[in-house]
């Protein structure tokens, strides 16, 4: 592994409170159950992408195999994320990528939707640093899967990507882009939320006369 273990160190386990503590663990768990696509795993929906057959020199056989991937999805662990929670009124969290700090409101502690709305930020701060067909990648199979469950999937995207609904989004900070919101309704569907929870921003109203086939 050449990855910089100190990466690890920035996060000091016994710095955290308890409650802290708690939501670390509820962190751990959520990105085991739902970010396996957006670091490519094996089993996740975006493995396709990656599968290849691959041969010894002296084999007979091809065997399944997955291309190498870069080292910050490879190696990629919540521990290399400083998780606050912090006593501020004005947002329910933010994720800071240059600092890897992903920050929850003391009084959005209790509100999953929340944490996963920044973990989705978090996800796509690695992604979006790398060549944009990893973006594709993830995009492309978030829309796949996505399509079935949501049969009005495209009319969503389309009045999503209008320049004032972009724009609005824009301004009030964060990148809240396609790849955010398909990311958003797969953990909706997942947790069995109505459509637009982990998005926020009062999605939930626009959302509501859609059909979601859970
Ligand atoms: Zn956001």
């Amino acid at each position: 592994m050449n990855m910089d273990t100190h990466w690890f160190m920035n996060w000091y386990w016994q710095e955290a409170t308890e409650d802290e503590q708690t939501l670390f663990e509820k962190m751990i768990r959520f990105e085991q159950e739902y970010f396996g696509d957006m670091l490519f795993h094996y089993g996740s929906n975006t493995y396709e992408l990656i599968h290849i057959l691959s041969k010894d020199v002296n084999a007979q056989e091809w065997v399944d195999d997955s291309a190498p991937i870069p080292e910050v999805l490879e190696f990629f662990s919540p521990e290399m994320i400083r998780l606050k929670i912090e006593n501020t009124d004005e947002m329910n969290g933010y994720y800071n990528h240059s600092e890897q700090v992903l920050c929850i409101s003391s009084n959005s502690i209790n509100d999953d939707s929340a944490l996963l709305h920044e973990m989705i930020h978090m996800h796509e701060g690695i992604i979006n640093e790398l060549p944009m067909h990893y973006h594709d990648m993830v995009f492309w199979s978030l829309y796949k899967s996505l399509r079935t469950s949501l049969p009005e999937l495209d009319d969503i995207i389309t009045n999503h990507a209008h320049i004032l609904n972009e724009t609005e989004l824009y301004e009030s900070g964060g990148l809240h882009d396609i790849l955010f919101l398909l990311k958003s309704f797969d953990i909706d569907i997942g947790m069995g939320y109505p459509l637009g929870t982990v998005f926020g921003y009062g999605k939930m109203d626009d959302f509501k006369e859609y059909t979601v086939n859970y």
